[in-house]
């Protein structure tokens, strides 16, 4: 998929406890989650008695530099990466948000999104508080601040009970820190360890959303922070508590479609095998009658492996995409049809001409990007292009953390099938069906997942009118 008509990856959280450059393995972690946001990255040191921050737009290569880097110098930290889906995108949301309260000064950084951040933050206001931000995250730090409960971990457990929809948290304090999940687990958080060295007193433990950013610190995957847990390490140790019952779990299955990486092991699965799965799946389900299977890269090329792989047609990577496209260019005087996706993508003719192809996403977001691609495939010569997605149609918006188009304008939403095929412009157009995507990514086994965008059945009670309000009313 393009980024012009995407699905915008959410935000990606690292925590370190008790390491002499706590601040570069955060900076290392948060490097091996850029891919889950691009807009803004943020680190919160502690040296144990006071925190240091730093917050910026941009890239995390970019943002830390040695020099920002040795003003961080810390044995505690977390950080954050961040797409805006709550809030805008300026300077002022970025995160980890930092707050000195009468619990002392902490900070948190957040993956998710809470769905009944707007009716707390009314009423907060309403009794005098004061928000520095329109992130729904900084709802979070005035509830703890707020809170009648005594200690630190009383008050989080005391917010977190409180709040309704996504969350993976850490938070830090100048000598602790906190990871939990929402109860129903929509977004992962692992838990890993790298070992104490000779001479040193205590193991590193460690958190990020996914197990990639653990590979680079050379740290081990340990175990998932379980929905409702809240785990705590500190002087005394790692200590862990349930701030709340268990809830139906609902973990988001598009992270095993297309936000996490395929290195990682997201909620207790390999992704890679998650996503291979699908596209054996599809193929199983809806084979064609083709010479090649393309994938559009770089997110449609594992699933498109597995589809290869089971319908026993070749795999040729017969677009390529360029890595370089910054957030603005200069378009030609002279218009050039389909310029934006032509700068990213470009066709091999020879192994496209006089082929039966049958091109590979992992989605079709509005419809304009794929019509966009499938004349280019049929523009360097293809006979056929017989499109193929490894995920349901996406009918309804996400809530949880994953920035969605409203319902007026996924294409699924309002058109059929074959509609959408006719659309594109593809000789012939096939999903992977609900059932398929589900036995692929092992539903049921370590987890239940949250299907609600190819459903519309929401896990939580609160719906946005609006945003799921069917195309055809909206337009009365
Ligand atoms: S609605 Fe879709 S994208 Fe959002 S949490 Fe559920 S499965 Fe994930």
């Amino acid at each position: 998929m393009l980024a012009s008509d995407k699905f915008h990856d959410e935000c990606g959280v690292v925590a370190i406890y008790a390491h002499p450059e706590a601040e570069k393995l955060t900076y290392l972690g948060l490097h091996a989650l850029q891919h889950r946001g691009q807009e803004s990255a943020g680190i919160v040191s502690s040296n144990g008695m006071m925190l240091n921050v730093h917050r910026a737009m941009g890239l995390v290569a970019d943002i830390f530099t040695e020099d920002v880097l040795s003003r961080l110098r810390g044995t505690l930290a977390i950080g954050h990466t961040r797409y805006s889906t709550a809030g805008d995108s300026a300077l002022l949301n970025a995160q980890p948000i930092m707050v000195q309260s009468n619990k002392g000064v902490t900070a948190v950084a957040h993956n998710g999104n809470l769905v009944n951040a707007q009716e707390i933050r009314q009423r907060l206001e309403g009794q005098g508080s004061i928000f520095q931000t329109n992130s729904d995250t900084e709802v979070i730090v005035h509830l703890i601040a707020l809170s009648k409960e005594h200690t630190l971990p009383e008050a989080i457990a005391d917010a977190l009970r409180r709040v309704e929809g996504a969350f993976s948290l850490v938070m830090i304090s100048p000598d602790r820190v906190f990871a939990a999940r929402d109860p129903r687990g929509f977004r992962p958080l692992a838990m890993g360890r790298i070992p104490a060295l000779p001479g040193e007193k205590q193991d590193t433990v460690v958190f990020a959303s996914e197990t990639c950013a653990f590979d680079l610190i050379g740290a081990t995957f340990e175990r998932d922070v379980k929905p409702g847990e809240l785990v705590i390490v500190g002087p005394e140790g790692t200590t862990s508590r349930f701030y709340s019952p268990a809830a139906a779990q609902s973990s988001c299955i598009f992270e095993h479609v297309y936000f996490s990486r395929p290195d990682s092991i997201v909620f207790g699965r390999s992704v890679q095998e998650s996503r291979e799965g699908l596209g054996r799946q599809l193929a199983r389900e809806a084979p064609a009658e083709a010479d090649v299977v393309v994938p559009v890269p770089d997110s449609g090329v594992t699933a498109a492996i597995g589809y290869a792989a089971e319908s026993g047609l070749p795999l040729r990577f017969g677009l390529i995409r360029n890595h370089y496209v910054g957030r603005t260019f200069i378009e030609p005087r002279q218009t050039v049809r389909d310029f934006g996706v032509k700068l990213k993508l470009n066709p091999i003719r020879s192994l496209l001409e006089g082929k039966r192809v049958v091109l590979f996403d992992d989605s079709i977001v509005r419809g304009t990007t794929s019509r966009k691609i499938v004349r280019m495939i049929r523009g360097a010569g293809a006979k056929e292009v017989h499109m193929r997605v490894s995920c349901p149609p996406t009918i309804s918006p996400c809530f949880y953390g994953v920035d969605t188009p409203s319902k007026r304008e996924l294409i699924a939403a309002n058109k059929s099938v074959d509609e959408i095929r006719e659309f594109i412009g593809a000789d012939s157009l096939a999903y992977l069906s609900l059932e398929g995507l589900k036995r692929a990514c092992g539903d049921g086994e370590k987890t239940q997942y949250c299907s609600a965008c190819y459903t519309g059945q929401y896990p939580t009670n609160w719906v946005d009118v609006e945003a799921i309000q069917p195309a055809v009313l909206l337009k009365r």
